[in-house]
């Protein structure tokens, strides 16, 4: 069982700059608040706010979303309420503990029910981003101790969040916290296929985890030799439900022979240049396998994601991945938007809130919805919306990259500029030749829009291919006027 010290610790090693009195305080607050609750599983209640605590602390979230996370349940389960809240601990913290509240009460059953966790989610995640870290860290206690529940209760409960708290972390960078989630609802949703892969597939990490231990030695003697220093070095093991899904793919086949990254090496270098310098060095011991270099660094992924990645035949041709980054990459991957309020990138000003340019798309989600009646409706194309599909990379003739789903055209590119690029549009190039504008776009391509400055607004027509719910929707206003 956690204590106070536990997270204590984790605090101060990730967060020099926190206040540990107040989360003294607030643990205190949130113990007396709770005494005599307990768990379902008979442990005394502050174990499920400290454990949430904790799990922020480790996400290197800052000391209001760490304190929040202590007090989440106290005005809905306790005699407490969020005016005691207030008056101990003040607005900000407050804020955060009033978002976790009304994420709680959600009264419907089914689809019904699903759809309002995710409008209210959203809404919740405009306002303030920390209260979805805090959903997430709550959550995640709750999956590790569903063990308690009824079996039905614990399907529904992990289902919703391989569904809907799983891409979610993921969209938001944050690769550990997806991780977990996944791989403790995977046992409960599906049963039959966790034990098979505790039979067939576990059983076959041991002899590739001492088989990369080797190559880790070589590679470590072969950077010592060119003077290159690193962070550090080690293996990593594909996580289980992720390495599930890569199985069901038909390329696959269920074959574990085809899946190179099962134990990838992981490199952490000192920087950016080192970084290439070391994946010369790699390169210069084993042979590149071809096609299979992924520069992350040069292009990250949409949710940010920044590495290099390469494959190569290593000592005994066998087939080796590895993953070079730095420790800020790292960080980066591992908790994403968690660790940007330590960095000060992200701020509350006064009280509104600045979202990131990189967020948008939660902005954009949470004006776009508001437009959908039904439950069901809104499911759907929340499972479509474009934030959580297969993303490209297009530039701008100026060399800024803009991520775009799969099959946007010319028309969302001109939109997602400017709304007044897209409605003076009037033709385009892509890589330097003039291209229809409903042609859909590859990764890679250079886009430029050729403006018409006469003219009026967009045409209706651009609906037939416009893809992106933000070009979509402004052809749509525009062209009524
Ligand atoms: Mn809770």
């Amino acid at each position: 069982m956690p204590k106070l010290d536990d997270l204590l610790k984790v605090v101060k090693e990730n967060n020099k700059k926190a206040d540990l009195d107040l989360i003294r305080l607030a643990y205190d607050f949130a113990e007396e608040a709770h005494k005599g609750q307990k768990r379902l599983s008979g442990e005394p209640y502050i174990i499920h706010p400290l454990h949430t605590a904790i799990t922020l602390a480790e996400m290197k979230a800052d000391h209001a979303t760490i304190i929040a996370g202590l007090l989440h349940d106290v005005p809905e389960d306790t005699d407490y309420s969020l005016v005691d809240v207030e008056k101990n601990f003040g607005q900000e913290i407050t804020g955060l503990v009033t978002g976790i509240t009304k994420l709680g009460k959600i009264k419907y059953r089914g689809i019904e029910r699903y759809s309002e966790n995710l409008r209210k989610m959203f809404i919740s995640m405009a306002q303030d981003f920390r209260t979805v870290l805090i959903k997430m860290a709550d959550r995640l206690h709750n999956l590790k101790t569903l063990d308690v529940l009824p079996k039905e209760k614990a399907f529904r409960i992990a289902l919703e969040t391989l569904e809907i708290y799983a891409p979610i972390a993921n969209r938001l960078g944050m690769g550990h916290m997806k991780g977990e989630l996944e791989d403790y609802s995977f046992p409960y949703v599906y049963p039959k296929e966790y034990e098979w892969m505790q039979q067939n597939i576990i059983p076959r990490f041991k002899p590739k985890i001492e088989y990369i231990d080797r190559v880790i030695k070589q590679v470590k003697k072969e950077l010592e030799r060119h003077s290159i220093k690193i962070d550090s070095i080690h293996g990593r093991q594909k996580r289980l439900y992720s390495l599930y899904q890569k199985l069901q793919r038909p390329q696959y086949e269920k074959d574990l022979s085809k899946i190179y990254d099962l134990v990838a090496v992981r490199i952490i270098a000192k920087d950016t240049d080192d970084c290439y310098k070391v994946l010369g060095v790699i390169h210069n011991q084993f042979k590149p396998m071809p096609g299979r270099i992924k520069d992350y660094i040069a292009q990250p992924k949409p949710n940010h994601y920044q590495s290099i990645h390469t494959t190569v035949f290593g000592p005994d041709n066998e087939i080796v991945e590895f993953q070079i980054r730095t420790s800020d990459m790292h960080e980066e991957a591992e908790y994403g938007i968690a660790a940007h309020w330590q960095h000060k990138e992200l701020s509350l000003r006064g009280k509104g809130y600045t979202v990131p340019k990189k967020l948008k798309w939660v902005i954009e989600l949470v004006n776009w919805q508001k437009e959908i009646r039904s439950a069901t409706d809104f499911l759907k194309s929340v499972k479509k919306f474009e934030a959580f599909a297969t993303r490209i990379f297009v530039f701008t003739p100026n060399g800024d990259v803009i991520d775009m789903p799969e099959g946007a055209t010319p028309v969302d590119f001109a939109f997602h500029i400017h709304t007044e690029v897209g409605n003076k549009c009037a033709g385009s190039k892509i890589n330097g030749e003039i291209a229809n504008l409903g042609t859909p776009l590859k990764n890679g391509d250079v886009v430029e829009i050729i403006i018409d400055k006469n003219r009026k607004g967009p045409s209706r027509d651009w609906l037939k291919f416009a893809k992106t719910n933000m070009a979509r929707y402004k052809i749509r206003t525009g062209a009524l006027k």
